[in-house]
């Protein structure tokens, strides 16, 4: 059995206790994980501060730019395992993990590594009048150690999404995976020392949320900045916690994202859009889609040619090349969909495909799995339409106006993402204006530039992220004023 240990100052270090990492495509133990203690989580904090007072604080841009290549040639040269740890951890088909998690915590590396290679320096020269004159210019500093709390959908993805303008600026990281997915992290670390990252530099710590390492993390009196994706529920819970100290966070949260159709699109694109965008991940996506409108004209069509695909997706083994479609994450996850699902039939919908938990046979028979449901029949004012579900599930709805499509999609506490469905150019860029939501897509989704801004409003986070909004967070700008 593997042992997931936790990585300070550039050793694996034991925790106290160990707790399970368990596979949700079998329900069976795949790894022991090594909690870490408040003692632990000390621990790492004042490595990552000892690393930053130490020569990475004085390294150049240069010099991280080429570790952050360095950093990505070694992700590739390590894919395999770096793909066995994620794909033991959620149960994803492998074929997709290797295309998109994988591939895409290299590319973070050497995008962040073109950015922050490309940038200059903010500078004003200031007339004071008399034939005198002052030249302002910004100093980027790193931030300085870092909390960064990953959660278990996209782990690396997301982990390598902070770590690596982190990185670039020049700040040290404490990491806490997310206890369901403690693989990827583990493993990065080694990736990581073998590229050449001081020790001290990156440090992983396992463990929980409350009481346990996540909350020890954030509440830790030397840390200078949260970096948090998860939950809305707990990023509140995480704003508390760093409050007394007034640190900056960057938090990308949950979203309840709609999709518009509208009669002019294209429908053969929709389709294969739409049902990228509710089922993909097992829509286990911040960004999935989980209300879709339609206008009245082709619902009917659309319902029937969204039910189609949904029910050709392969639920499976992820090493089975077939396989589209793994479990969700865990038994609690699993139940917390299926509790929707019912109250989504109390509340009157229509199940138009799925509606239950999925059997599958042989070592999958132990596995989390639930089948890609549709529902019509649901409003805005449903629970299942208005919460975040997290799994496979998407609602079909009406509308007739342009106007109303766009208050109908509107109408949600987050504001994560969009996706406008049309042929009609004025439309498209109309409504995708009048989104109130951090993305706006049309015609396509998930398509992400990772220069663009990411990020969301309401509910669904503070800040952006991506190119140089990321390099914003990571660093502390010293304005220095000379006298000429
Ligand atoms: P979660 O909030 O339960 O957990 C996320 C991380 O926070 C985990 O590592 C967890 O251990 C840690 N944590 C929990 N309580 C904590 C506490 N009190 N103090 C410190 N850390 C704590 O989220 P999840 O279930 O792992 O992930 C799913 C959620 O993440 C969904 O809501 C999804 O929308 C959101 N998400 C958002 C984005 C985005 O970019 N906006 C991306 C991916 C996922």
């Amino acid at each position: 059995m593997r042992e997931y240990k936790n990585f300070i100052d550039g050793r694996f270090t034991d925790g106290a206790e160990a707790f399970a990492d368990v596979d949700p495509a079998t329900g069976k133990q795949v790894a022991w994980v090594h909690e870490a203690d408040a003692g632990l989580v000390d621990q790492a904090v004042r490595a990552a501060r000892t690393a930053l007072d130490g020569p990475w604080g004085r390294t150049s841009v240069q010099e991280r730019c080429t570790l952050l290549r360095r950093v990505a040639d070694e992700i590739d040269r390590r894919a395999d395992d770096l793909l066995a740890a994620e794909v033991a951890d959620t149960g994803k088909p492998e074929a997709g993990a290797r295309a998109l998690d994988i591939a895409r915590a290299a590319a973070n590396f050497r995008a962040f590594a073109d950015v922050m290679g490309a940038e200059g320096v903010e500078s004003y020269l200031q007339d004071l009048g008399q034939g005198r004159q002052a030249l302002n210019y910004a100093v980027r500093k790193p931030l300085g150690v870092v909390a960064a709390i990953v959660p278990w959908n996209l782990p690396l993805l997301l982990l390598t999404w902070k770590l690596a303008p982190a990185l670039a600026c020049g700040n040290t990281l404490v990491v806490k995976p997310s206890e369901e997915t403690p693989g990827s992290a583990t493993v990065l670390a080694e990736v990581l020392a073998a590229a050449g990252v001081p020790n001290g530099v990156y440090n992983v710590v396992h463990g929980f949320g409350s009481g346990s390492a996540g909350e020890h993390l954030t509440s830790h009196p030397g840390i200078d900045g949260v970096t948090f994706t998860g939950s809305t529920a707990t990023g509140a819970g995480i704003m508390k916690a760093v409050a007394p100290r007034i640190r900056p966070v960057s938090f990308e949260l949950g979203g309840k994202n709609a999709a518009l159709v509208f009669a002019d699109a294209d429908l053969d694109a929709t389709i294969a859009g739409l049902t990228r965008s509710v089922f993909a991940n097992t829509g286990q996506v911040c960004l999935c889609t989980e209300r879709v409108y339609v206008e009245r004209s082709v619902f009917d069509e659309v319902s029937e040619r969204l039910v189609a695909a949904a029910e050709a997706l392969r639920l499976g083994a992820p090493s089975d090349p077939t396989t589209t479609t793994g479990p969700v994450i865990s038994r609690a996850h699993q139940k917390k969909i299926l509790d929707y699902l019912d109250l989504a039939e109390q509340a009157g919908a229509k199940v138009l495909t799925g509606g239950r938990a999925a059997d599958l046979e042989g070592p999958l028979s132990g596995g989390f799995w639930i089948e890609p449901t549709l529902w019509t029949g649901l409003t805005n004012n449903d629970r299942p339409v208005r919460e975040e579900i997290f799994g496979p599930v998407a609602a079909l709805m009406p509308f007739d106006t342009e106007d109303e499509a766009i208050s109908l999609a509107n109408d949600t506490d987050y504001g994560l993402a969009a996706a406008v469905w049309t042929t009609d150019l004025g439309r498209a860029h109309r409504v995708a204006g009048r989104m109130q939501t951090g993305i706006s897509w049309v015609n396509t989704w998930f398509q992400r530039e990772l220069r663009s801004p990411f990020g969301g409003m309401g509910l669904s986070g503070i800040g952006r992220e991506g190119g140089r909004h990321s390099l914003d967070f990571y660093t502390e700008t010293t304005n220095v004023c000379v006298a000429l």
